[in-house]
């Protein structure tokens, strides 16, 4: 598949649920609503429309949320999308994750062929990672990516860069990564939905969230690139490889490759826009071949980049989808 500006379009993110145990500060609002149960595309239905982007083309599949975890017969889908990597059909089938239900799902994980998971962690202190996932246990998250470990999978770990509330917590998270043998990567916020926060304050560049990292650590540019838009540092003599996640001080658009399905069924092209188009209402109507259509007319859609700096600073209008229903 190719989109409107020639960009090979082969990795499709689902979002599999908009539902969450957390309520992390920068992601959702206290009190946040989520969808109608009736407005989720079922697990069949999810399935079935993965299968269809598999056959135009999709190679890398990663479920996300809101937290996928938490949706009840997941085990269903990753057994069933884990076959295709089995068949050569898909090259991954990945998942990001708070981590906090890894203990009991790990093992699943690893027997249906997820090699490699994403998990959320934005600090290591108990009571930093209670406030900012406002009630979350880190030893549960702890005891999740161990669970993972053991059970062969390896492990990314996510990190949010928040002003004033993380940057300390940069050096301990490098160290534990480095000892444990996880890859590293810092993402910038981004302005998505209302939180009851001034954006503007939260955000850090990535470039100076890690420049203290420098008083104690080597750090070079590497030339790794992964299928994402992260690019990679070496941090030595840690052998640690950090991932920076830049999607407002260094634009990464030119060379996007993915999709997203939301909850709800529709597929956005870009995490920063508005275009869309809905293939619930399609998929239930004429059945799953309807996909195809809307698929061509999709790829038209994908605009050539995001605008959230606009959005940040103000000059365009901030989205009101939050992160959890397009799937970060
Ligand atoms: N619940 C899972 C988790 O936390 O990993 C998966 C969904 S979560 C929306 C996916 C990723 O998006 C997480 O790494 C989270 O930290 C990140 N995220 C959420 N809101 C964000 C925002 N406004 N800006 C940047 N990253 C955000
Ligand atoms: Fe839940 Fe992930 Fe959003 Fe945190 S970032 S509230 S864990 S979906």
């Amino acid at each position: 598949m190719l989109d409107g500006f020639g960009r090979k379009i082969d990795y499709l993110r689902i979002s599999v649920t908009d539902r969450c145990n957390f309520r992390c500060q920068y992601c959702m609002s206290e009190k946040m609503t989520f969808m109608p149960k009736n407005e989720l595309l079922t697990l069949e239905e999810i399935c079935l429309i993965a299968e269809r982007f598999i056959s135009h083309g999709v190679k890398k599949i990663r479920l996300t949320g809101g937290e996928p975890l938490v949706r009840r017969d997941m085990q269903d889908v990753i057994k069933r999308l884990g076959r295709k990597v089995e068949t050569g059909e898909l090259d991954e089938l990945t998942l990001t994750t708070n981590g906090s239900l890894l203990t009991e799902y790990a093992e699943h994980l690893a027997v249906n062929n997820v090699r490699r998971i994403n998990v959320s962690l934005d600090i290591l202190d108990p009571d930093k990672f209670a406030e900012i996932t406002r009630g979350a246990k880190v030893a549960e998250v702890l005891a999740g990516i161990k669970a993972a470990k053991h059970a062969g999978i390896r492990v990314k770990i996510n990190m949010v860069a928040l002003r004033d509330f993380n940057q300390d917590a940069l050096i301990p998270m490098v160290e534990y990564c480095a000892e444990e043998g996880h890859d590293l990567t810092v993402i910038e916020t981004m302005p998505m939905g209302d939180v009851g926060a001034d954006r503007k304050l939260e955000h850090i560049s990535a470039q100076e969230f890690i420049a203290p990292l420098s008083n104690h650590y080597s750090l070079s540019p590497i030339e790794h690139r992964s299928a994402g838009p992260a690019r990679y540092m070496a941090v030595e003599p840690l052998g640690l490889r950090l991932g920076l996640i830049t999607p407002l001080s260094h634009n990464f658009c030119d060379d996007c490759n993915r999709l997203r399905l939301t909850t709800d069924g529709k597929i956005f092209m870009c995490l920063g826009h508005n275009a869309h188009v809905d293939l619930r209402a399609a998929v239930r109507n004429e059945g799953v071949g309807a996909v195809d259509q809307l698929l061509s007319k999709a790829l038209k859609l994908k605009p050539l980049r995001h605008e959230f700096n606009d959005q940040l600073y103000g000059s365009a209008e901030i989205l009101e989808r939050h992160m959890n229903v397009t799937g970060g």
